[in-house]
């Protein structure tokens, strides 16, 4: 199921219509340091995973550069494509530590095999989502509001079985939800 999303072109649209909204708001916002304008300064991402061949659009982290000189901090807005500096798709990361628990050991390789991401990565975002998503800020924060408390040995699939509807959906849903922590500012160096 979730290797036929990965293949769907409508699915990575929609990822990026969220990004574009997102990026719309960032730049409405103006600079967090000295409400200078924002001046689009997008990079390019190739992220690896997808099943499907999408347009340029695809290929590009939307980012900011404040206007005024002395300034020019950047500002990068949430996204649901990027999970920082991973090269693979945000929604990899999620699917393919997901496919842990509780799938056989056969469809993980399928799955690893076909977006071609080897043990030593699986274990790494394995890792990364018990010990380095946890401590985030974010976490800290919005743990609180998810009762009862999630399963930190289970993330992400303790976390993607608080969202409804359909596989795409909650998988959204989670993309969203942990945005913030993909957000990123930085000062002009
Ligand atoms: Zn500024």
């Amino acid at each position: 199921m979730y290797r036929e999303l990965l293949a769907d072109a409508r699915f990575h649209n929609l990822l990026l219509a969220f990004d574009t909204d997102l990026a719309d708001a960032a730049r409405a916002e103006r600079c967090r340091l000295c409400g200078g304008a924002l001046h689009s300064a997008k990079y390019p991402r190739k992220p690896r995973g997808r099943g499907c061949k999408l347009g340029p659009e695809h290929d590009r982290r939307f980012s900011f550069c404040c206007a005024i000189e002395g300034c020019r901090s950047r500002e990068t807005p949430a996204s649901l494509r990027f999970l920082g500096p991973k090269v693979y798709l945000a929604a990899i990361v999620v699917l393919v530590a997901i496919m842990q628990h509780g799938a056989t050991a056969s469809r993980v390789q399928q799955l690893s095999a076909q977006i071609s991401v080897d043990r030593r990565t699986v274990e790494r975002w394995r890792r990364w989502w018990r010990d380095g998503f946890t401590i985030t800020p974010f976490w800290q924060s919005a743990r609180a509001g998810l009762m009862p408390p999630i399963d930190h040995g289970r993330l992400p699939a303790s976390l993607l079985e608080r969202f409804g509807g359909g596989d795409a959906d909650r998988l959204v849903a989670l993309l969203r939800f942990i945005g913030p922590i993909t957000r990123g500012r930085a000062r002009a160096s």
